[in-house]
């Protein structure tokens, strides 16, 4: 049965997939909202959908969603314990190939300022202890001010209103894209290590 939360999710849902705030609605498919638990203590914020997500109207559920969900399982975080969204709510895209394939483009820093207030109307309902943001678009469009992954990365980081801590960490995308074997594996490590210290923070939280 849904929670009241639930039905707020879906109506804000619902309201965004009239959103005319920035273009990238011409382009895509469908708006893709969050999902997951609404009552999590850890909401993860990626960039935007992706191809797969995209169609399937879900977030991460293409290769990226694949390599967050065995992080997730390896930091001992159940899939359904967390709430998963991303920044911008609307593929973003180029053609290529033909015609054939629909190539991920980084949203500006617009469009990520147009969509943020869906997504902090889901923090103002899902209320989590700990959000964590992976890439810079996600982190940019959390913490509202600019940073480097590298340095930032592995700490509880800036308190924000309602009460929400924040970590940085890897988009798994970046991870599959990694100029090297030994660079994915160093990132996959440190995205699961970020990961645990969600877990732990919000084990010690209520
Ligand atoms: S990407 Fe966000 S701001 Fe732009 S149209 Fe979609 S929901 Fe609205």
């Amino acid at each position: 049965m849904s929670s009241t939360k639930d039905k707020k999710i879906k109506a804000i849902e619902v309201a965004a997939e009239r959103c005319r705030n920035c273009d990238l609605y011409r382009h895509a498919t469908q708006v893709v909202f969050g999902s997951g638990n609404t009552s999590a203590k850890i909401m993860i914020v990626g960039e935007q959908p992706g191809n797969a997500e995209d169609l399937a109207g879900v977030p991460f559920v293409g290769p990226a969603g694949g390599v967050l969900k065995h992080c997730l399982e390896e930091a001992g975080i159940r899939e359904d314990e967390v709430y998963l969204t991303n920044a911008v709510k609307h593929f973003k895209h180029h053609i290529s190939g033909g015609g054939k394939r629909r190539l991920h483009d980084r949203p500006n820093a617009a469009e990520v300022k147009a969509c943020h207030p869906w997504l902090e109307k889901e923090l103002a309902v899902v209320r989590p202890k700990i959000i964590v943001a992976l890439g810079l678009t996600a982190a940019r469009s959390v913490l509202g001010r600019t940073l480097v992954i590298s340095k930032e990365r592995g700490e509880i980081l800036d308190e924000l209103e309602g009460g929400a801590r924040v970590i940085i960490s890897w988009h798994p995308s970046a991870i599959l894209r990694s100029i090297s074997r030994e660079q994915s594996a160093k990132m996959r490590q440190e995205l699961v290590k970020d990961l645990k210290l969600a877990k732990k923070k919000t084990d010690y939280s209520r």
